[in-house]
């Protein structure tokens, strides 16, 4: 069955779009740690990051360090911190978040945002890169 990912692609479900090429795309954690926190992925549907192809792991970290460079622009935090889980969603994907504190990477204290505030978030993103 296709992962909850492949279906953000193929657009059954919907996301907030920041960054998309034509192997990996990002979008708004819907659950966020932070106000920007980000979801890198492949666009091919590989369950584990170290199970990724070299190119296609070299080629998301590449993906991935420029959407960190717009989020750290667009969003006030100290630094974006680079996490990597796995353990809800089987999709290979890397966790951007924007860190004030290290709350922010602990996956327990969540922050709520509206629909208009997430679109207007991922604009924010886009528009740095
Ligand atoms: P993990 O697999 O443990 O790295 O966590 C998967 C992450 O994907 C969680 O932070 C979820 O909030 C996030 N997530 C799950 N479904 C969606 C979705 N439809 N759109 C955006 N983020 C999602």
């Amino acid at each position: 069955m296709a992962s909850v990912f492949t279906k953000i692609i193929t657009g059954e479900i919907p996301c907030y779009k920041v960054a998309e090429t034509e192997d990996y795309l990002a979008f708004l954690d819907i659950n966020p740690n932070a106000k920007g926190h980000t979801l890198c992925i492949p666009k091919k549907e590989v369950d584990k990051l170290f199970d990724l192809e070299e190119s296609s792991y070299h080629g998301l970290l590449e993906f991935s360090r420029k959407v960190a460079i717009a989020i750290e622009k667009a969003v006030p935090c100290k630094r974006v911190g680079m996490t990597v889980i796995g353990l809800e969603v089987p999709h290979a994907h890397v966790h951007l978040i924007p860190l004030n504190t290290m709350e922010d990477a602990r996956f327990i204290n969540k922050v709520k945002f509206d629909n208009d505030e997430l679109q207007t978030i991922a604009n924010s993103i886009a528009s740095q890169l």
